[in-house]
């Protein structure tokens, strides 16, 4: 079944599991273990925790959980998967499995910013050496690249600015070099563009995705849970044996939360896509911002980039993640950009999205980059992620928070 019906909103909902015998229902049941028992000495020494024909222990994975990954897979187009208890640990794990002293991994200057972090606190004084490329360049990538390089991190858009790359580019670039490549794939999320098949022709794939499942698989702002997803049986056992061996585990009730919220992951998608386009073409008429950052609007950066590789979806409306970011007017302070924040009803302020919740959060641009920003307009970044709400109360909202805040200039 899974393998057959031909769109993958069906698929995710109509899935192979195994229920005891003479009982069915929607949901698959959940397990809970650290113990697994094993029926006697002979069974347990046989027993193989890398691959999936038993289990072994609660931390290598329980039917609950192989079904989580099973799922995710279907949802990435991808063949193995290991679970992290965060998204920030599946970038950390890619990492941490994939570089050694001497070694260079190279991030563009737009990514989630713990990635780079993480590269300067953590992976530095293990002798790793990392650097920022311009992820709208190609050119400054292969620049970047050195005999050292061993990973490059994609990111389509950026985290908070939204440029959308030329991710066939670079990832061309990264395999003419044998480079592994690894996408933070949350904001695409398995459903703009699907990243083991970036051309839709089953020839381009990125080898590594990893996904903050806190976001829009969970949609409820509840769980944290990261996935990281290959098709390579040796690169997914590098990445399992790191895993084991830092103890990384997630509970049997977070992998239901997200099992209970699969099914309706591409509606909701959907519906976050909708009202924020709708909501962000609205900002771009209003006299205080002078910038929308929306990789699905004409002109945003990356634009033609994002038509490319999400345009074709939903006749030819295409799909983004309910998220984008304006730039204010440079001459308003950062105090009246504060009380704009504040002065959101609907819209509360606070980290992370994909939930029902619309989420508002200002960023200090200028100590986010390391690399010039010269598609950036000058001004006060204010990032929006849009949730389930009725779209015309959230405009309604931006629009007297717009007023108390910005006298006209
Ligand atoms: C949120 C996020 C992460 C980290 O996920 P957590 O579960 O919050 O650790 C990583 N990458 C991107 C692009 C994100 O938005």
């Amino acid at each position: 079944m899974q393998d057959t019906a031909p769109h993958l909103s069906t698929r995710l909902i109509h899935h192979d599991y195994t229920p005891p015998d003479g009982f069915m229902a929607p949901a698959p049941a959940v397990h809970k273990a650290s113990t697994v028992i094993f029926p006697n000495v002979a069974a347990m020494r046989t027993r193989e925790w890398k691959d999936k024909s038993s289990y072994t222990y609660g931390l290598h994975g329980t039917p609950t959980t192989f079904t989580l990954e099973e799922r995710l897979c279907t949802l990435e187009g991808g063949l193995q998967c290991v679970l992290v208890p965060s998204g920030l640990a599946a970038i950390a794990t890619v990492s941490l499995a994939l570089l050694r002293s001497g070694q260079q991994v190279l991030i563009p200057d737009n990514a989630y910013g713990p990635n780079a972090s993480m590269a300067a606190a953590t992976l530095a004084p293990l002798g790793i050496k990392h650097a920022l490329y311009d992820p709208l360049n190609p050119a400054d990538l292969a620049a970047k690249i050195t005999p050292a390089t061993q990973l490059v991190w994609l990111e389509a858009p950026g985290s908070v600015t939204m440029e959308f790359p030329d991710l066939p580019a670079l990832l061309r670039i990264c395999q003419a070099q044998g480079i592994t490549t690894a996408l933070d794939n949350t904001w695409g999320a398995g459903l703009a563009f699907a990243p083991f098949d970036l051309e839709g022709d089953g020839q381009l794939a990125v080898d590594i995705s990893a996904h903050a499942l806190t976001k829009y698989p969970s949609g409820g702002g509840d769980v944290l849970m990261g996935s990281i997803i290959t098709r390579d049986p040796a690169l997914h056992l590098k990445i399992k044996l790191l895993h084991m061996h830092l103890g990384l585990g997630i509970g049997g009730n977070d992998a239901e939360m997200l099992l209970r919220s699969l099914p309706s992951m591409a509606l909701r998608y959907r519906a976050h896509d909708l009202a924020a386009r709708h909501l962000a073409r609205w900002l771009q008429q209003q006299p205080a911002v002078v910038q929308v950052l929306h990789p699905a609007l004409p002109g945003a950066p990356g634009h033609d980039h994002w038509q490319r590789m999400c345009g074709q979806a939903h006749h030819g409306d295409g799909a983004a993640a309910g998220l984008f970011s304006i730039i204010v007017d440079g001459r308003y302070s950062q105090q009246q950009v504060d009380t704009f924040c504040d002065s959101l009803r609907l819209f509360k302020i606070g980290y992370s999205w994909g939930g029902p919740i619309s989420l508002v959060m200002p960023y200090a641009l200028q100590a986010m980059r390391s690399l010039p920003t010269p598609h950036l307009r000058h001004g006060k970044l204010v990032r929006f992620s849009i949730g389930l709400e009725s779209v015309q109360d959230l405009q309604q909202d931006l629009a007297q928070a717009l007023e108390q805040a910005f006298v006209p200039l």
